[in-house]
């Protein structure tokens, strides 16, 4: 489930749409997090699917770092990549702010993060000024090391900040925040 903070806005007719803030949303705010409306499915789940479901699955489906594919229900999978992204993913399965966004600005993942297929790249105009231009799944070995340390830097501001998707957290997430809270305080 993505922060209730939220909605969808077209952006271009290249991009599509985007999510953007209706409210500021502070570093170490759980922005999106699994729920149990989101669909996983296996590689062969997805394989016997009809094929006119092909296009939508390729593009706002993700795949978690245990191989299964993820489809979110919600406006999550209409976040787009940056490459100076405002949110990563972390090693409890929800994303996390990794700095201050603003009323009005863009929601962003870096797609190399979220877990892109060996054979997927794309083209990209996000416009920062450290642009890939061009995305490859191979771009996780080169960050991954600064990513997760932007994302722990980010999960210790948790229990500073609402966590309007605390009731959407699983036990196992809630028992990982408790250990965080203990090492904060
Ligand atoms: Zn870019």
């Amino acid at each position: 489930m993505i922060h209730p903070h939220t909605e969808l806005k077209p952006i271009n007719p290249v991009i599509g749409f985007g999510v953007f803030a209706t409210a500021s949303i502070p570093r170490g705010t759980i922005i999106w997090t699994p729920d149990p409306l989101d669909r996983v499915l296996t590689r062969a789940e997805l394989a016997v699917l009809p094929r006119a479901l092909a296009f939508d699955l390729e593009r706002y489906c993700w795949q978690r770092k245990d191989g299964r594919f993820v489809l979110a229900w919600d406006l999550a999978r209409f976040v787009n990549h940056s490459c100076a992204p405002n949110c990563l993913t972390t090693e409890y399965g929800f994303e996390v702010v990794t700095r201050d966004i603003a009323v009005g600005e863009e929601i962003t993942n870096d797609y190399a993060d979220l877990g892109m297929q060996a054979h997927e790249r794309f083209d990209c105009c996000c416009g920062e000024p450290d642009c890939r231009k061009v995305i490859v799944a191979s771009d996780s070995d080169r960050f991954r090391r600064y990513w997760n340390a932007e994302a722990k830097a980010a999960m210790e501001e948790i229990p500073m900040v609402d966590q309007l998707l605390e009731q959407v957290l699983t036990q196992d997430v809630l028992q990982s925040l408790g250990m965080l809270e203990r090492a904060v305080a």
